[in-house]
């Protein structure tokens, strides 16, 4: 098991010769071939792998390696990597291959980390159970009857299993964070503008992020200020410097962080009651390590899923209209331009992705733009300015990250709106754009991980790590 040491640990062992980079990337595509049931990677790139690190090898034996030597990466279907296909788990982009790196991406192999493969998700990040997907669902490696949770389930799934050491996920409305609530990882979404989101294939684009997913904090954290800051290819980029998060991740034993907690939510009836257990222990034994924990109230909670569903569905009609088959992907065969749009777009897209383009389009029509786009916009602004609020008296604001464990697959495929609920706790990092982090810490009777999330200011990311590093420390639940 890789997976147990951190980075810098495993460089210890490369540094003195005890393994290789190529020791390690076959022992990470070994482990995607043992676990090609789960269906997390859709395609690996075994032959480039092998090579980049025997290159590696060199360089570390010259003392010339990048600070990533040793760190191999998955990366979700929907961000681009220079002459492979990225199809974002749809058949639109059926026989799409990049011409260029997704800015993230180039910053990792700049520094040598290598890329394994892509990763299956749901079809243009939409869903919270990876079931959405051209390539079919993917499976839970603690129990393939479940879900791995989504967007971004194959990148938590491999992770998960050691088939990479981190992945790179995308957070539209908590795709990093509930896909590694439900798999037992740690997963980051930083905040709106710290990452270019430059090749990621959008989805909506006032709150797609891309984010990390990992098994140890300190990996989180040297990944993070390797990938982020300004990027001339996305001008919402922000040009605030990047920490060495990685450097100044550990704490002195007593941080006092003050911490807010939604009241009412330790007895709340729709949390599934393990969950509700884990997420009441957490904030004892934080508050005995020395937090203050306090209730505040945030009476926009209720409007923070119908807003989120109106804003992104709308950016996604309007970025999804780009498919139409003329340029590239999937074209279908017709013999007029309006027939060939709109067979391409029936036959590509699938059924979630649909809906989301009609619901949105339809928000966006003259007649209801006011009524619900224009009204969505307000709440979003609303709360933002309630969440800056909490978070200038507060350190941090604490939930657990979904309101319920890993569920079977196919138990929602009857009712999108059940599906929709996953993301209660998550969605307002999205709406207000700032960091958030779900940290494992602690199991339902069956076994299967409950993940606990923090919230923090906006580019407050370096305390972020630093809270979840100390929380992931304390005895699971
Ligand atoms: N489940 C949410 C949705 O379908 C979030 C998706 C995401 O973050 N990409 O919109």
């Amino acid at each position: 098991m890789l997976a147990r040491y951190t980075l810098t640990q495993l460089q210890q062992l490369l540094y003195t010769g005890k393994i290789s980079c190529r020791d390690i990337v076959q022992y990470h595509l070994q482990r995607t071939e043992q676990c090609a049931h789960l269906n997390a990677f859709v395609r690996t790139y075994p032959h480039e792998a092998l090579a980049q690190a025997e290159a590696i090898d060199k360089k570390i034996r010259q003392r010339k390696a990048g600070k990533l030597a040793g760190l191999v990466a998955g990366i979700k279907d929907n961000i681009v990597y220079r002459n492979h296909p990225a199809q974002a788990a749809s058949r639109i982009l059926q026989g799409f291959t990049s011409t260029y790196h997704a800015t993230a991406v180039a910053r990792l192999i700049n520094e040598d980390a290598i890329i394994i493969g892509h990763q299956n998700c749901d079809e243009f990040g939409m869903g919270s159970s990876s079931e959405n997907s051209v390539y079919g669902p993917v499976r839970n490696g603690l129990d393939p009857a479940l879900t791995a949770g989504g967007s971004s389930g194959g990148s938590a799934v491999a992770v998960q299993t050691d088939m990479c050491r981190i992945s790179l996920g995308s957070d539209t409305g908590g795709s990093v964070r509930q896909p590694a609530s439900f798999c037992g990882v740690l997963g980051l979404k930083p905040t709106y503008g710290r990452i270019s989101r430059h090749g990621l294939i959008a989805y909506a684009s006032s709150l797609d992020c891309i984010g990390i997913l990992g098994n140890h904090a300190e990996d989180l954290a040297l990944v993070l200020e390797t990938i982020a800051g300004k990027d001339e290819y996305d001008s919402t980029t922000s040009g605030l410097p990047v920490h060495g998060y990685s450097k100044n991740i550990i704490t002195e034993n007593n941080p006092r962080w003050r911490i807010a907690f939604y009241a009412g939510l330790t007895d709340n009836p729709n949390l599934q009651p393990e969950v509700r257990r884990c997420f009441g222990t957490i904030l004892e034994r934080i508050q005995a390590k020395g937090a203050d924990v306090q209730p505040v109230h945030f009476p926009l909670f209720e409007y923070m899923l119908p807003a989120y569903y109106l804003l992104a569905s709308a950016e996604a009609s309007s970025n999804l209209a780009r498919y139409d088959g003329v340029r590239y992907g999937y074209s279908s065969n017709a013999t007029s331009t309006n027939v060939a749009y709109r067979q391409t777009r029936t036959q590509g897209f699938g059924a979630e992705v649909k809906r989301r383009i009609m619901l949105g389009a339809f928000v966006l029509t003259s007649d209801y733009y006011n009524a619900y786009y224009i009204k969505a916009q307000q709440v979003r602004r609303l709360i933002r300015d309630e969440t800056f609020k909490i978070l200038q008296e507060f350190d941090f604001i604490i939930t657990p990250t979904a309101p319920t464990t890993a569920f079977k697959l196919g138990a929602q495929h009857a009712n999108p709106v059940q599906a929709y609920l996953a993301d209660v706790f998550s969605v307002q990092a999205n709406m207000a754009g700032i960091p958030a982090i779900s940290v494992p810490c602690g199991k339902d009777q069956a076994g299967m991980p409950i993940g606990i999330q923090l919230m923090a200011h906006t580019f407050q990311e370096q305390k972020l790590l630093q809270a979840a590093l100390w929380l992931h420390q304390l005895k699971q639940v």
